[in-house]
């Protein structure tokens, strides 16, 4: 299907850049045709609900004022509020928050949760502000969403670039300008937030462990073990970090990773904890780690390896450089991190793919365990918290698994006809109003 979201290169007479939102729409309509999906449940599905576009003054640290551009795209909420991450990038724009928040619903729905899909972001390299002026702009932003987003309507949670300091502010400033007796009783209007503020213990890595989890789950059904295997991991934030630490712990082996600033290689293995440590020190940078030799940005997915992780941005796995892929296994901890023709080329050379709205799940299912907790007034500890997850994760992966066996056919697509069957058997219950 063709969308609205392509860009035509005029002055370079380029083939036209294929968005993000062409990928999710090609993915859901490849899954729609196989499920027989309802046309007019396709219909609705295949657009957005709502998007919010905001701009916002904010007060610099020298006294000038920057206009900000915000965004919140709900994409869907047949299931339940809207739930997504919020992304501080210079690539955000309103194709990027649709596509995400697309991504959401399927993500939501595949696990079983009472969510919908939303996503959004601010359009900013944050590298270049520092912690008050970012401090103001998340605040500004909150009171710009108004009430777009609130506890049982629309609930962000940390992305690229946002942390659970992000969360701390957004959720301070929404409960701050709600009426005096609603201030205290607001604070799952996100989720992801530091634990001493209502966060829950465990949420900052349940998306690397959910990771780990998924590849461990494949390696049991192939009869293989984890120990001595080799992987990479591009992006060494939240997610990369501890999907890394978990596999490392398993005896696998880190060879090569890229973050935005460079790309390290070691066949012999780098410490997950020594590479942490070093990029903390370093500005959050991997580059000229002492353990690793520095690796061309083209040459890394080409790196000789069983596993690969990609961890960043959307389109990173493109017919530019799938074939090149040695990995056996990818598992999608980004959003929408392999194209659609890029996928194309990896499967036809026996590549799986855990698809992101599986693989990276443990994030929005911890986040979904806070939500309770705060709603409920609790605290969870730790060991219930895994054990949890463990649980959803492996049902999620079993449900994927046994259909792809029994449709014959590749995770991803297994994956969204469980995701879109659940959100047709709502609509078709509750039909359409009025
Ligand atoms: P993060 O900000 O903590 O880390 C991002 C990492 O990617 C950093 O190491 C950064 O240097 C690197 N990076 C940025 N641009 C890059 C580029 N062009 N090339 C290579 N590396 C680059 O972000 P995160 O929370 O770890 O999110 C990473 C991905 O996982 C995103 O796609 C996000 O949507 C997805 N995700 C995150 C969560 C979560 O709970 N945080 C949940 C589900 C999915």
């Amino acid at each position: 299907m063709a969308t609205m979201t392509a860009v035509k290169d005029k002055k370079t007479k380029k083939a036209p850049v294929r968005g993000m939102m062409d990928n999710v729409l090609e993915q859901f309509n490849s899954a729609a045709d196989q499920v027989g999906l309802h046309p007019n449940i396709r219909k609705i599905l295949a657009i957005t609900n709502n998007e919010i576009i905001v701009n916002f003054p904010v007060k610099m640290d020298n006294g000038d004022v920057e206009i900000f551009t915000g965004y919140r795209v709900q994409h869907n909420n047949a299931l339940g509020p809207y739930k997504g991450g919020l992304r501080y990038h210079p690539t955000v724009d309103i194709d990027a928050a649709r596509a995400l928040a697309m991504w959401m619903t399927w993500k939501t729905s595949l696990a079983g949760l009472p969510y919908g899909g939303g996503k959004g972001g601010i359009k900013l390299d944050p590298s270049k502000y520092s912690q008050g002026e970012l401090e103001r702009i998340t605040r500004r932003f909150t009171f710009a969403l108004a009430d777009n987003i609130g506890p049982e309507h629309d609930i962000p949670a940390p992305d690229v670039n946002t942390s659970s300091q992000t969360m701390a502010w957004i959720a301070d400033t929404y409960m701050s300008t709600r009426p005096p007796a609603e201030r205290t009783a607001n604070q799952h209007v996100v989720t992801g937030k530091p634990e001493g503020s209502g966060g829950l213990e465990g949420r900052d890595r349940a998306t690397g462990y959910g990771v780990y989890l998924n590849i461990k789950y494949w390696a049991q059904r192939k009869n293989e073990k984890l120990k001595g295997k080799k992987f990479i991991v591009q992006g060494f934030g939240n997610v990369g970090y501890w999907a890394a630490h978990f596999l490392e712990e398993e005896g696998a082996k880190l060879v090569a990773v890229q973050d935005a600033f460079g790309s390290i290689e070691n066949q012999k293995g780098i410490t997950v904890e020594d590479l942490f440590n070093y990029s903390k020190a370093n500005n959050g940078s991997i580059v000229d780690f002492p353990e690793a030799k520095s690796l061309q940005k083209e040459n890394f997915y080409s790196t000789t390896c069983d596993i690969c992780i990609p961890a960043a941005l959307g389109n990173q796995i493109t017919k530019e450089n799938a074939g090149d892929i040695k990995a056996t296994l990818i598992a999608e901890g980004a959003n929408g991190p392999t194209n659609v023709e890029g996928e194309k080329i990896l499967l036809e050379k026996g590549v799986t793919i855990i698809p992101d709205i599986l693989c990276n799940s443990g994030g929005v299912v911890a986040s979904y365990f806070e939500w309770l907790q705060n709603r409920n007034g609790e605290l969870w500890q730790l060991e219930d918290v895994i054990a949890k997850l463990d649980k959803k994760m492996k049902d999620s992966f079993d449900k994927v698994y046994e259909y792809s066996e029994s449709e014959a056919m590749d995770f991803r697509t297994a994956a969204y006809c469980i995701a879109i069957k659940r959100i047709e058997k709502a609509y078709i219950q509750r039909g359409i109003f009025p």
